[in-house]
């Protein structure tokens, strides 16, 4: 098993401890890589590296263009070891090899697209109400920040944050998912390569608990960027909080994929099985509930078990392969408990429901993809975030009844809208409480485009112009022009 090391102020280092742990494939859920076991006094090293780059020598001292420039030279190199890396995020993480080659082969736009707004942050020439003076704004840097990524996206989920966070100036600490280490310290060459200075970025592995926590309480991280479950995100936010740091949140969801009885309903059903048993469920924007207007209901719900029956399950190595394995076994038992509590709860499970033992499956963690109907709005199934290839479907009559519905969670990542009618798309789009409302169409995401959630899915935004925004602070410069002191005992 090859034994990987963390990157600490341009070098490659062993965690303190001396510890490591096994990464497991999930395909055939044995060890496959040595992932080293960082912790505080890691941390403390990680840190000061990204503080005294921040601070001192060649990154404080490059123009906006030149980090650009970086950027960009970063995005040929991603390009250039895409397919590499994709085959290592597929055997770390269980995803199919052609979501995850696609991924890749996206990502280097997330670094172009940051790496040319660098050059673009202004700030503004106010035309202040007070004679004699001039006022300016400056459109500075945090400092460091933390990127804390999880294993579904590993690479992906990265760049959504490492692209604004340099693009604006900070220096980062990233510490990935313990689950999917190994993606992210093959990655960390490319930032040598591409000639970005020494601890401008750092990159720490281990455990939630011995790294994570100890980075986002560190007195000298100044912003924590976290995607992963809203329980850890709470916490996360708790501890952020007591150092009054910036976060960004991007936690899940419970996400609808509506179908109106005016709904191409051959590209409804590709849409709902994309939602749900692409990537096995195992992302944030899984349409895991499906809204279907009563008058198509029995219609739609046969064609959808037509087609989720065909999905091929398999190596995710294998192109052909439609559904992997769940990524981790604390997940696996999670996805089945929760098929065990749709059960409880009076659901009918009408596909799947339990482990997929087939020969194509190895010794992997298979989870058959599951559809349940009989659901009711209020069960535990079509409230809380599963993350795994299992779909609640729920008739409704009305617009009204399917905008309560869609609504009714304590989420709001994303929802999926089928009609042909122009009105009711637009009258959905702005009545869903979604960061991401997608119509006749579903799992797209760009560069260009922000995302994040509303209420328990997250704060902030990723992606597109505002992503740049929540890595700077803007500072207000007054200068006098008239050369007199005004009264000193009163405000100017
Ligand atoms: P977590 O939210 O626990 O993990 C996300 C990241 O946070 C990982 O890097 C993790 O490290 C880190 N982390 C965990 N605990 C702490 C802590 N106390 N302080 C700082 N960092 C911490 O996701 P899980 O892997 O446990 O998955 C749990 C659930 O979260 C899933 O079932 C799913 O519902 C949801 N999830 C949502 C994702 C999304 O895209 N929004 C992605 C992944 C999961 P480590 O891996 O070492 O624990």
């Amino acid at each position: 098993m090859k034994q990987y090391a963390m990157l600490v102020g341009g070098r490659w280092v062993e965690p303190a401890s001396g510890a490591y742990f096994e990464s497991v494939n999930p395909y055939t859920a044995a060890p496959w890589a040595l992932i080293p076991r960082g912790g505080k006094e890691d941390v403390e090293r990680a840190v000061a590296a990204a503080k005294s780059a921040f601070r001192e020598g060649e990154w404080p001292k490059l123009t906006a263009s030149a980090r650009g420039a970086l950027l960009c030279r970063l995005a040929d190199l991603v390009a250039a070891e895409a397919d590499a890396l994709a085959e290592i995020e597929s055997t770390d993480n269980g995803k199919l090899i052609a979501e995850m080659r696609g991924q890749l082969k996206y990502i280097p736009q997330w670094f172009r697209y940051f790496g040319g707004l660098a050059d673009k942050v202004e700030g503004r020439v106010i035309p202040i109400d007070k004679a004699g003076v001039f006022n300016f704004t400056r459109e500075e840097p945090l400092g460091v920040v933390a990127a804390i990524t999880p294993w579904n996206s590993p690479l992906l989920l990265a760049a959504w944050k490492l692209a604004p966070a340099l693009a604006a100036g900070n220096t980062v600490v990233w510490k990935p998912s313990e689950f999917a280490s190994v993606s992210a310290l093959v990655f960390g060459r490319l930032f040598e390569r591409a000639g970005f200075p020494p601890g401008v970025v750092n990159i720490l592995t281990g455990y939630g608990g011995e790294v994570g926590e100890p980075l986002i309480t560190h007195g000298d991280v100044a912003k924590i960027a976290f995607t992963g479950g809203d329980r850890t995100g709470e916490h996360v936010y708790e501890m952020a909080a007591r150092g009054l740091k910036r976060v960004t949140l991007e936690l899940g969801g419970k996400s609808a994929n509506i179908v109106f009885d005016d709904a191409d309903l051959d590209e409804a059903v590709k849409g709902v099985v994309s939602g749900i048993f692409a990537a096995t469920g195992q992302t944030c924007i899984a349409g895991s509930r499906a809204l279907i207007h009563r008058s198509v209901y029995d219609a739609f719900v046969e064609r959808l078990l037509a087609l989720a029956r065909t999905a091929r399950m398999g190596n995710p190595l294998d192109p052909d392969t439609q559904v992997g394995p769940v990524t981790t076994r604390p997940q696996y038992e999670k996805v089945l408990d929760y098929i065990r509590i749709a059960q409880g709860e009076g659901a009918v499970c009408r596909l799947g429901g339990g482990l997929a033992e087939r020969p194509e499956c190895g010794s992997g963690w298979f989870i058959e993809p599951t559809i349940f109907t009989g659901v009711r709005p209020e069960m535990r199934i079509a409230q809380e975030e599963v993350f795994g290839p299992v779909l609640a479907v729920i008739p409704f009559e009305t617009e009204e009844e399917a905008v309560r519905i869609a609504n009714g969670t304590l989420y709001g990542l994303a929802a999926g809208v089928w009609t042909q009618s122009i009105r009711r798309a637009l009258t959905m789009a702005e009545r869903l409480e979604a960061g991401t409302v997608w119509v006749n169409t579903y799992r797209a995401v760009s560069y260009m485009s922000p995302f994040g959630g509303y209420k328990r899915s997250g704060i902030g935004r990723e992606s597109g112009i505002e992503a740049i925004r929540e890595y700077l602070q803007t500072k207000s410069v007054w200068i006098d022009i008239v050369g007199h002191a005004p009264n000193p005992f009163v405000m100017r």
